[in-house]
């Protein structure tokens, strides 16, 4: 068995909902592990280091607004295949194409506030689980 890690985030839209618990039971009842959570507000310069390989693309500008709009939620998920497993979860970026029971198709509100972010590969989830947690954050294997 070969655990894996991906980095989630529940976006601003999300939180100010109130869904927050919602989420993370539904992370839980799919089989992840939660190995690290915080609650946080970015400033816009991390939103854009975050995003820093879309920084060229027409829907940036509105992306780091809605990032810094209010506080998210990151989390670091661990399981089998968590990275593809938490994509499928979600669903499609763009919510209309996002398939019926992900959380996107349930409650993202535009293609920019889609809700929620999650890896889209082994090496982008290391640099962004990196870039939100320190190793004394990351409790694995514990319990
Ligand atoms: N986004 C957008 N318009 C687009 C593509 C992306 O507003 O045409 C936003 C959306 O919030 C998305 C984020 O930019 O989640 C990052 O885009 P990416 O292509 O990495 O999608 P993701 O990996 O989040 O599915
Ligand atoms: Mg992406």
């Amino acid at each position: 068995m070969t655990l894996e890690r991906t980095l989630s985030i529940i976006k601003p839209n999300i939180v100010a909902k109130n869904l927050i618990g919602k989420i993370i039971n539904k992370f839980e009842i799919t089989g992840f592990k939660i190995i690290g959570i915080k609650m946080i507000r970015l400033n816009k310069q991390q939103v854009e280091n975050f995003y820093k390989l879309h920084i060229n693309r027409y829907f940036f500008k509105d992306l780091v607004n809605f990032m810094i709009s209010g506080p998210i939620i990151v989390a670091i998920l661990e399981s089998e295949n968590a990275i593809k497993l938490h994509r499928e979860l979600i669903g499609d970026t763009n919510p209309l194409k996002a398939l019926k029971g992900t959380l996107r198709a349930e409650y993202a509100d535009s293609y920019t506030e889609n809700g929620f972010h999650g890896s889209d590969s082994e090496k982008s989830a290391m640099f962004e689980i990196n870039y939100f947690f320190r190793k004394d954050e990351i409790f694995s294997g514990v319990n």
